[in-house]
């Protein structure tokens, strides 16, 4: 498997070595389960590196409806974000780093922490 995000990485393929073809938020293998690429803000960033995580389940199982369930502290861990907001900008919680930013090559780095009541991880 390759390393190098180029300009011929489908979003699907980049995503998923970023991810490492776990879950964001629980780190649920997506090998065996029902998944999706889950597209943080509507509208114009739909589709790039950045705006894409996955999510276990499907929208009304695991993780995927635990983000729809819960807009406001979906919203607080970067899962979704507003349509105005830069993708590239809004960190998001992955579930062994941490608050990361996603860049547009598949490639994160830390975000400042933030502190976030009610999250919790009971995905298994
Ligand atoms: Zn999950």
């Amino acid at each position: 498997m390759s390393t190098t995000i180029g300009k011929n990485k489908s979003t699907t393929d980049a995503v998923m070595e970023r991810d490492n073809f776990a879950c964001f938020r629980c780190g649920a293998s997506i090998l065996t389960r029902i998944h999706v690429l889950h597209e943080r803000r509507p509208g114009p960033a739909l589709g790039t590196v950045a705006n894409t995580i996955i999510l276990c389940g499907n929208p009304t199982t695991e993780c995927n409806q635990k983000v729809r369930a819960n807009p406001v502290l979906s919203q607080k861990l970067g899962y979704s974000i507003p349509p105005t907001a830069d993708p590239l900008r809004v960190p998001v919680f992955h579930y062994a780093h941490g608050f990361v930013l996603l860049d547009r090559a598949g490639s994160w780095h830390r975000a400042h922490q933030r502190v976030i009541d009610g999250w919790e991880d009971e995905c298994d």
